[in-house]
């Protein structure tokens, strides 16, 4: 089955937005055993929409496109795909009435244009969106003048929003997909992630152990990005759930300590669900993340059963302030250092209450950074009142790039700490 996916969208032109779908409906599809063969990013004018249709055309079986389905005159995909395909656009009610409701919720005006959303091509199948006014549109285009052999081609339409792409392609074009195109095959995918160890240590410790696996068609996809690798396990054919649960737990025996999430969850997740099952609390003082283990924690629905407070105590009078660091550790030991650290994440426990905290102190650089201590030199302390440990890594990276290392650091230290794996 061939794929195509077309972007639509000026900004995509002009770098102001980064072109997210196209990763994300990617991984969705191959994850679910759809590979794509071919993807592009078109501006939203002129007759470059229905150059790119026509062309997929000519060689998909299905072609995904996104964007423009909007109410502006910028948003042309709907119109100019109708055209193509010689399709009148007619109103459906029941679209110009969930628009209607989906204004009077929110208690806004309806401004008039926005009932262009609720114009279908003849013929085509609405794709429901409760998050957005648009909904995406499929429309099969059979026989299709552009195949020389003329085999239909689908032509699914997709709003621009991720937040309404996203869930509209989960509940309406996944069934969409299994109805018209089931898989020749069975297929089963797992992607386990880990942190703490590189990348070719992760396949010295799992490949051979995989190697028969290996050799009966389990695919094994590594994927390594900053602190992290992804072991991708994917089977097609008879038993493939089998196969990729056997291989998903020869890497658990071999490096499951290090795994801490599967597929798309993340290890802030994973620590709010694991804080939540053992009803316990955490509090965090940060100083070189600037608060940003407290906005990936944030991040996670559910995470105020478990977050009692973040501080961001950058200054030492903060330090001093707000968690209780003496003045002497300070001037004796610098802001950062182990002892600072130590005392601050005591001080955040105590003053908290929390069951857990977790104190950083760090040079993010690029400036501030001495022969002693460079940039990059970080403190984590963990504790849970009876113990406190303190890890000293040196993080080299960009500001940014610092902070998301530094955080998944603290981050693994208390997952470690609620499973025993640090003693
Ligand atoms: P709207 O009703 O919001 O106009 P639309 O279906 O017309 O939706 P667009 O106008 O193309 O969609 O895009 C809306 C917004 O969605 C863009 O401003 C952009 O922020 C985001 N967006 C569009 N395409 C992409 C993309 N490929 N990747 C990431 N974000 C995108
Ligand atoms: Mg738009």
């Amino acid at each position: 089955m061939n794929i195509e996916i077309i972007n639509t969208g000026s900004e995509l032109m002009l770098g102001r937005v980064l072109n997210t779908h196209q990763q994300w409906l990617c991984r969705q599809l191959t994850d679910r055993g759809y590979l794509v063969q071919r993807q592009v990013a078109i501006a939203d004018e002129g007759r470059a929409i229905q150059n790119a249709v026509r062309e997929a055309a000519g060689h998909a079986d299905l072609i995904i496109c996104t964007g423009g389905l909007g109410p502006t005159s910028d948003d042309i995909t709907r119109d100019l795909i109708a055209e193509l395909l010689g399709k009148p656009l007619i109103e459906d009610p029941r679209i110009a009435a969930h628009i209607e409701s989906f204004f009077l919720k929110r208690k806004r005006p309806m401004p008039p244009s926005t009932l262009v959303q609720a114009r279908v091509p003849e013929g085509a199948l609405v794709l429901e969106n409760r998050y957005g006014t648009a909904p995406g549109l499929a429309m099969k285009l059979d026989p299709n003048p552009y195949r020389a052999d003329r085999k239909p081609t689908w032509i699914v339409m997709l709003p621009g929003p991720p937040r309404e792409l996203r869930p509209v392609f989960l509940e309406e074009v996944v069934p969409f997909l299994n109805r018209e195109f089931p898989l020749e095959t069975t297929f089963a995918c797992r992607t386990l992630r880990s942190v703490g160890l590189g990348e070719s240590r992760v396949e010295e410790q799992i490949a051979p152990a995989l190697a028969q696996l290996t050799k009966a068609g389990l695919q094994i996809g590594y994927c390594a990005r900053v602190g992290e690798v992804d072991v991708r396990l994917v089977f097609e054919g008879c038993g493939a759930e089998e196969t990729v649960n056997e291989a998903a737990d020869i890497v658990y025996q071999k490096i499951g300590a290090h795994i801490f999430a599967e597929n798309d969850d993340n290890l802030e997740n994973t620590i709010v669900k694991m804080l939540t099952e053992r009803k316990k609390t955490l509090a965090l003082a940060e100083s070189c993340t600037g608060g940003f283990i407290a906005h990936r924690l944030t991040n996670v629905s559910g995470a105020s059963a478990v977050l009692l407070a973040g501080l961001v105590t950058y200054s030492n009078e903060a330090k001093q302030q707000f968690l209780g660091v003496p003045a002497e550790t300070l001037t004796t030991h610098a802001a950062v250092s182990e002892a600072t650290a130590r005392a601050m994440v005591e001080g955040t426990r105590i003053r908290t209450g929390a069951d857990y905290a977790i104190a950083v102190t760090g040079i993010a650089g690029p400036t501030g950074g001495t022969p002693e201590k460079p940039v990059g030199t970080v403190f984590i302390a963990l504790t849970d009142g009876e113990r406190t440990k303190v890890i000293n890594p040196i993080n080299t990276f960009d500001r940014e790039t610092f902070k998301y290392i530094t955080s998944q650091q603290a981050l693994e230290l208390l997952r470690r700490r609620l499973l025993s794996l640090d003693l």
